[in-house]
């Protein structure tokens, strides 16, 4: 096998892990704003219902101070029956108690219902904190995670970029550019298909021609595959046939 072509293929295998860092580069920080955007989902989740919460709490203290105010009008309004002199005056303060008395009922009948609407609201938020504890606790390592990758994926990059340089002189120039003109025009950065005795192009997934598929095992010279311009290089090892 022609020396040149065996370092293609390591070559091959360096791009594609540069390859591999770029995409990283741009898909980790959009992971992490997933994670942040869903942990900001469940905290304001969260502060909407303790908000909901506290408006109950204070109505039901609005409630109670009026029952309480309601109480000692009614007093007052009792007391000064002991002083009335005329069916009128009786008509008028016993109007006045009638009066507090419905406020009480109704002031009472909504601190009632606050109470049992307080109680869902606290178990509700119970559940909302858990949910917030969960899911923070679930992807704050995961952005930690991301983060450090993120911060060491330049330095990554440029470690296998000593690796491409050191071998590029290895390729032969010519073999070098005509992978590099391959690479660059495919999305996948795949330029080099490595034949197994699957006896097929594992890029295109065409069958070989028997001479063609000798002649690569040979890997005498550069073969491109006559359906999808790859190069052809002959890798046993990928075979999972014996
Ligand atoms: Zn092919």
């Amino acid at each position: 096998m022609l020396e040149d072509l065996k370092y293609l293929v390591q070559l091959q295998e360096i791009d594609l892990r540069i390859k591999e860092q770029e995409l990283a580069q741009e898909q980790y920080p959009v992971a992490v704003e997933k994670l942040n955007a869903q942990i900001a989902h469940t905290v304001s989740g969260l502060n909407d219902i303790k908000e909901k919460l506290l408006q109950a709490e204070n109505d039901k203290k609005n409630w109670e101070e009026q029952v309480v105010k309601a109480h000692s009008g009614l007093e007052k309004s009792q007391e000064r029956l002991n002083s009335i002199r005329t069916n009128r005056e009786y008509d008028a303060v016993h109007a006045e108690i009638e009066a507090q008395k419905s406020i009480i009922n109704s002031a009472e009948q909504r601190r009632n219902n606050l109470v049992a609407e307080i109680e869902a609201l606290q178990k509700s938020v119970a559940e909302h904190q858990a949910e917030f504890d969960r899911i923070k606790t679930e992807n704050d390592p995961l952005i930690n995670d991301l983060q450090q990758k993120i911060g060491a994926i330049d330095v990554t990059i440029a470690g296998i970029n000593e690796e491409r340089e050191a071998i590029i002189p290895k390729v032969g120039r010519h073999i070098f550019r005509q992978y590099d003109l391959i690479r660059s025009k495919r999305k996948t950065g795949r330029a080099i298909s490595t034949v197994t005795t699957n006896r097929t192009c594992t890029i295109c997934y065409k069958v070989l021609e028997p001479q063609l598929y000798n002649e690569i095992r040979k890997g005498t010279k550069v073969i491109l595959c006559q359906s999808c311009g790859s190069i052809m290089i002959w890798s046993p090892g990928e075979s999972s046939e014996p």
